[in-house]
């Protein structure tokens, strides 16, 4: 039932008549500030027009009928997905030990044979191309499943078609490169994506790894060094990100990035080392050096100059996996504490009783919950439209997912005490069921690290977040522009300013309604998020006021607005997806409480940000860090061994 107000439409956000001059003031910056900022910033997708969700809410813009009805599968897709889950679930339970993984440190080849024969290497390519053809809830789906059960077979499934070749080909490929490479995907051979290098983590600015046209003109060749390639090891196919000559744009020379297709076997190829880790132990990750790789043109995805692009597109729906896999995760912890707090008795009951676990428990089932909910929701976007705009539900998903199925995880060590310290080989052998917590914990570590840090989550964000504001004012604000130009952009966001900002006091006047909603419950917790989407537009508007082109680099300031915004996403999709379980007659109390609990712990968080926004000690603390950095602070380390060179060197 769709009781929702209709949605007037805001006034549009025009772009600025001339679309070459940048929006951020990039004056005061440092080279490498710049360099970076520049390079990203001509790599993104400038599709914010379409107006998501996620941005929509901070501009006060609370669109519920985006999420209402809360999208379900189709019979038919939910049986196409079915049936390959239940043949992935059977395999993994019989076929597959994933402590014996974890212990060895390798995945047994005919486990990858297996997984290649039944089409898990080309779970989204088209059947035209020998794929599944399934689609991303059910991928998704896939991932829940594998992320519950081995964090090492999640990677190299997700490494190779969430990031590596066959996504950006989806996505990018040409017609022929399409058919020259889906159908070896579809029949189990592994590809990765080499991005990062020893200098290049989350900054492409300064790639290395360089390709050169041939004399030929039909090739490139191709020098440097990867790391970190997850697959490396195994793939037969990578797609490699590479300067290439830059080019002239407005009589400025302009970097470029280029992602180009590597065949592994190509000569000059070389897997120089595999890497180990904390966790992942059967990750088949590699240093790959190229040395006068030739790399033909037309191997190029989507063009020359734009491989930062199909990085960051191809990240876009990649990411997605990951809070797929870390609800599955997520959901496995559940069944262990839920079991354990039940069955361990301590102080004359069992731990559940106690107040300090259940406090945990209630946390940990609710966040699941919240979790599923938004990565479901903006899986469904793909599907309803493959070039979808989710760069933020996306990148909300992966953040807010990533930690908080750190915190489930580690709380389930918590719960079970000793026994999650303790590696499941040492239990068993002492007469224990083998229950792995150790090994989630250590694996799932790297979760808020690669396919965007958190800390570069925030900053996305929070750039996609300011970007209606940045259109409207920021030209006005910067110093590289001619006056005139300033000034014509200062009347423009006047105007915009002066309809937008009354609307967000008037809640009549805007179309954050969540109208009859199936439960009082639900309906005060969508009011709240509502009413705080405006809250939080309003407060975005005033930092903006105060600090100008200085609020980039608020980066902790800016992380609260982000968290706000992401907890009132978890909030919408978590209610959004309750009023379906509820219509189609779910157990009405436990769901409520469940939905009650949630939000209401969410609330309390955003409220948390908000306090933060004007009390906090980001100041001093970061004059504090910085005085540590200069070794003002060094005397706190006192009493420690210190500058003894590591004895494994
Ligand atoms: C197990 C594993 C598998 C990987 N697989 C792949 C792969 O398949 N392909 C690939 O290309 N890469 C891969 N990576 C690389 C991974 O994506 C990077 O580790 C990640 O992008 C972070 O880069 P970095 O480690 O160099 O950290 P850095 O970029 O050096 O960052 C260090 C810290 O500083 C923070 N930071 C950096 N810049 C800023 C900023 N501007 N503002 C605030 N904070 C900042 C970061 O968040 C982080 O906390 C993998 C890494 C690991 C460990």
């Amino acid at each position: 039932m769709n009781t929702m107000n209709t949605v007037p439409k805001e006034p549009e956000i025009k772009p600025p008549a001339d679309e070459q001059s940048p929006l951020i003031d990039t004056s005061k910056m440092s080279a490498g500030q710049r360099a970076a900022l520049e390079l990203t910033e001509a790599a993104r997708d400038a599709a914010g027009e379409r107006g998501s969700f996620g941005q929509g809410l901070f501009m006060g813009r609370f669109d519920l009928t985006a999420l209402r009805p809360f999208p379900e599968q189709s019979p038919e897709d939910r049986d196409q997905g079915d049936a390959f889950l239940q043949r992935l679930e059977d395999f993994l339970r019989e076929r597959v030990d994933p402590d014996e993984i974890d212990r060895t440190g390798e995945i047994p080849q005919p486990v990858i044979d297996e997984l290649g024969a039944m089409g898990a290497f080309g779970i989204k390519i088209s059947p035209n191309y020998g794929g599944l053809g399934l689609s991303q809830t059910n991928y998704c789906r896939a991932a829940m499943l594998l992320g519950g059960y081995c964090g090492n077979l999640t990677a190299l499934i997700s490494a190779h078609q969430s990031i590596g070749v066959p996504q950006p080909l989806i996505l990018f490929g040409t017609e022929e490169q399409k058919r020259k490479y889906l159908p070896r995907f579809a029949q189990g051979e592994i590809s990765a994506f080499a991005l990062t290098e020893p200098d290049v983590g989350s900054d492409p600015a300064t790639m290395q790894t360089h390709a050169e046209p041939a004399p030929d003109g039909n090739s490139f060749v191709l020098n440097g060094e990867k790391l970190w390639c997850t697959n490396g090891t195994k793939a037969g196919v990578i797609v490699v990100m590479a300067r290439t000559p830059p080019k002239l744009a407005n009589g400025k020379s302009k970097n470029q990035i280029t992602a180009f297709i590597v065949e592994m076997d190509s000569p000059g190829v070389e897997v120089v080392r595999r890497c180990r880790f904390m966790g992942l132990k059967a990750l088949y990750n590699a240093v790959v050096r190229f040395t006068d790789v030739r790399v033909p043109r037309e191997n190029i995805l989507l063009a020359e100059g734009k491989g930062l692009r199909v990085a960051l597109s191809t990240l876009n729906t990649g990411r997605l996996t990951l809070p797929a896999a870390c609800a599955g995760l997520s959901k496995r912890c559940l069944e262990i504490v839920n079991r354990w707090a039940k069955e361990r008795v301590q102080w004359g009951a069992p731990i559940g009783k106690h107040a300090a676990i259940a406090d945990k428990i209630a946390r940990m089932n609710a966040n699941t919950f919240a979790m599923e909910a938004m990565t479901l929701y903006t899986a469904s976007l793909v599907d309803k439209d493959k070039k979808a705009d989710i760069r933020l539900e996306a990148a909300m998903c992966k953040l807010w997912g990533s930690e908080t199925a750190w915190e489930i995880v580690n709380d389930t060590m918590q719960i079970r005490g000793g026994r999650g310290y303790e590696t499941a080989q040492s239990l068993k052998e002492r007469g224990e069921e083998p229950v792995q917590v150790e090994r989630f914990l250590r694996d799932s570590r790297i979760n808020t690290i690669f396919e965007g840090s958190s800390e570069i989550m925030r900053l996305f964000i929070a750039r996609e977040a300011l970007d209606p504001h940045l259109k409207v004012a920021a030209r006005a604000l910067n110093s590289q522009l001619p006056l005139g130009e300033r000034l014509k952009a200062g009347f423009r966001a006047a105007v915009f300013y002066a309809g937008w900002y009354p609307r967000q006091w008037l809640p009549a006047l805007t179309p954050a309604s969540p109208g009859r909603a199936p439960s009082r419950v639900v309906r005060r917790h969508l009011r709240y998020a509502a009413r705080t989407s405006r809250k939080l537009a309003r407060r975005l508007f005033h930092a903006m006021a105060v600090y100008g082109p200085k609020l980039e680099r608020q980066q902790v300031l800016l992380g609260r607005f982000v968290d706000i915004g992401t907890e009132l996403f978890a909030i919408t999709a978590t209610c959004a997806r309750a009023e379906t379980l509820l219509a189609r007659g779910e157990n009405r109390e436990q769901l409520l409480a469940l939905v009650d609990y949630f939000c209401r712990s969410a609330r309390l968080r955003i409220e948390r940000r908000f306090a933060g926004l004007r009390h906090n000690t980001d100041k001093p603390g970061y004059q504090l860090a910085q005085s540590a950095l200069a070794g003002k602070l060094d005397w706190i380390r006192e009493g420690t061994v210190r500058g003894k060179p590591n004895r494994s060197q």
